[in-house]
């Protein structure tokens, strides 16, 4: 039998990899095969249910990837999901539909990836949208938009649940949330963030189904010929050519199934679609990192480039909760995002100016917290950007998710660009052995402050009314554990010791010059290397103040242009 071989091998039939192979498979004349560790979950009602987050977690199409102790949270492990299917993470996540403040896109440009600002991405966040636009009920609810944010020939359907809920609370937390200088903001999805919303999700209305990457980009296109996808299957590392100089030429990927082990070839080019916590792991496998790290697996390298799996950034998740008065149904998108000024007020400039004397000394941490594999001027600069984004241009500074259950008010909520950095890298040349994940969660105290002064803003938040009317006690902390006029300090060890992750990993192989840190060049090409590049949230630069799979999605379409615009041919 011939072996296997397409033009382009994308690993990883997630979020971004299905984009991608949908994308470069409108083309007839190129072949496209998708490697993926997972089998289809089409008619999994774990993942289907629109009222089913979290059924799906710690099931068999969830990662459930374990970090390292967190020195700085009592030394206690986290779960990082990430989803193991035809559809990746997509298929178990909240569905929240928000893009990016417009300013965080166009740092990516000002930073060197030319052509990435938020004008450029803007037409692909509506490319890739069907906007299901909502009905008198459903605007009754409390679902708002302007139509000029929306793409409505796109695959992936975005809107409101049928069953929203109760109308009354709209403008209870909208009145509420005015008294404390949050404005209202029809439609976050337009590049401004700021305000209370009531946002859209990733779901299909009609079938009243959550909507994930495979639905949108797979299911319907799987009868394409050139179209390949492949389960069950797990990818070891990439293969190279026997060449020794210039850029290393990329032959295939060794996968891993039932049948045993063999290469997958790519004739054109191999494209990473892992996710954060795999496609830098999967480089290091295949001789592209630290050389301190791979000499000591004994992995030849093969591109030099210390940045590997470094600027790992997430966020932290707390949540408070009431007893609520009455007896709430439907499913609730309600959020606030407020900036530092609307949360510190007049002591905005006291704290914006504490968090920049402390930049150098952070850059310094994150530099030796990494073996000096990145450069203290680099991580300086870019926490200055995230610094000026927050205290600046004033983007959100924390999302305050309202979720209203039956006889229980909850409000997660994290705070949006922590400055903690972590890395992940591997533990063996073993690749079904787990990575070392450390997001160094609350390396700065200044992180865990922030979380802490949010959670003090939404305690004033259900005690300023009408809201305050629509609570009875605080359940969680509640005032046992952190009493009225705690000190700060109380608050910061009940964050600690009660926070998850965000589930929001991106920076592993980001997209930057190689000089700033960067492993993908603005085409997402792996530097060092002719045809290997990596689209998922492993090249987001910075953290965004959006949940990840809209920007994701439009990465994903832009970069499918990119490809196939450099592929004259075609
Ligand atoms: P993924 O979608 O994770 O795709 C990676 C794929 O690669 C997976 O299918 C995986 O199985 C496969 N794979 C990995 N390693 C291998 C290998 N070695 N061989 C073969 N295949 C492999 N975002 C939002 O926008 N809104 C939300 O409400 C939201 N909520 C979330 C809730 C949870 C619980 C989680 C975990 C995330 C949430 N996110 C949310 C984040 C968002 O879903 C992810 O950031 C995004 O889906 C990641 O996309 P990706 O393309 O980077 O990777």
């Amino acid at each position: 039998e011939a072996p296997a071989r397409y033009d382009f091998v994308i690993v990883g039939g997630g979020t971004s990899g299905l984009v991608v192979a949908n994308r470069l498979s409108e083309k007839p004349d190129i072949t496209v095969a998708v490697i993926e560790a997972g089998d289809s979950v089409f008619n999994n009602p774990n993942v289907t249910t629109v009222t089913g987050y979290g059924l799906a977690f710690d099931s068999d199409i969830d990662w459930a990837y374990k970090t390292e102790d967190q020195t700085y949270a009592d030394g206690k492990k986290q779960t990082m999901r990430a989803g193991k299917a035809i559809g990746g993470t997509s298929t178990i996540n909240g569905m929240s539909y928000t893009r990016a403040q417009d300013v965080q896109i166009d740092v990516w440009e000002a930073v060197g990836n030319k052509g990435w600002n938020w004008n450029t991405l803007f037409p692909y966040y509506k490319k890739s949208e069907h906007f299901q636009v909502p009905t008198p009920d459903q605007v009754d609810h409390g679902a708002d938009y302007y139509s000029s944010y929306h793409g409505t020939s796109g695959p992936l359907k975005v809107g409101w649940p049928y069953f929203m809920t109760n109308s009354s609370l709209v403008p209870a937390i909208d009145q509420t949330l005015r008294q404390l200088d949050v404005p209202y903001n029809r439609d976050v999805n337009g590049g401004q963030m700021v305000g209370f919303t009531v946002h859209p999700d990733t779901i299909d209305r009609e079938a009243n189904i959550r909507e994930d990457a495979a639905r949108a980009y797979y299911w319907p296109y799987q009868a394409r010929p050139n179209l390949k996808i492949i389960t069950n299957t797990y990818a070891n590392k990439i293969i190279w050519d026997d060449s020794k100089h210039g850029d290393a030429v990329a032959t295939g990927v060794e996968v891993t199934s039932v049948n045993g082990t063999e290469t997958i070839y790519a004739s054109k080019e191999v494209i990473l679609s892992a996710g954060s916590l795999k496609s830098p792991v999967i480089l290091e496998l295949s001789g592209i990192g630290n050389p301190d790290i791979l000499e000591k697996y004994d992995i030849p390298v093969k591109v030099n480039n210390t940045a590997v799996g470094e600027n790992l950034q997430d966020e932290t998740n707390n949540g408070l909760s009431y007893q609520g008065r009455e007896f709430y149904i439907g499913t609730a998108t309600f959020s606030a995002l407020p900036s530092a000024q609307q949360i510190y007020g007049d002591k905005l400039s006291d704290v914006a100016s504490s968090i920049n004397s402390s930049l150098a000394d952070y850059a310094k941490a994150v530099a030796n917290f990494s073996n000096g594999a990145v450069k203290e001027e680099n991580v300086l600069s870019a926490l200055q950007t995230q610094w000026d984004l927050i205290f600046k241009s004033d983007v959100p500074f924390a999302e305050i998710v309202f979720v209203p259950i039956p006889k229980t008010f909850l409000s997660e909520f994290w705070t949006l660009l922590p400055f903690s950095r972590g890395n992940i890298h591997i533990k063996s040349a073993d690749p079904t052995r787990q990575a070392s994940i450390n997001p160094n969660y609350f390396m700065f105290g200044q992180d865990l402050t922030s979380q802490a002064d949010v959670a003090q803003f939404i305690r004033k938040i259900f005690h300023t009314a009408p809201l305050s009317d629509v609570v009875m006690d605080e359940n969680d902390p509640g005032l046992d554990l952190v009493p009225e006029n705690a000190t700060e300090s109380v608050w910061k060890d009940w964050v600690k010791t009660s926070y998850r992750s965000n589930f929001h990993p991106v920076g592993t192989a980001s997209m930057m010059p190689r000089d700033k840190g960067g492993v993908v060049n603005a085409q997402l090409k792996v530097y060092g290397t002719k045809n290997v590049r990596v689209i998922d949230a492993s090249v987001v630069p910075f953290q965004l103040c959006g949940h990840l799979t809209s920007t994701l999605y439009a990465v994903a379409e832009r970069a499918s242009d990119l490809i196939k615009n450099s592929y004259t041919a075609y």
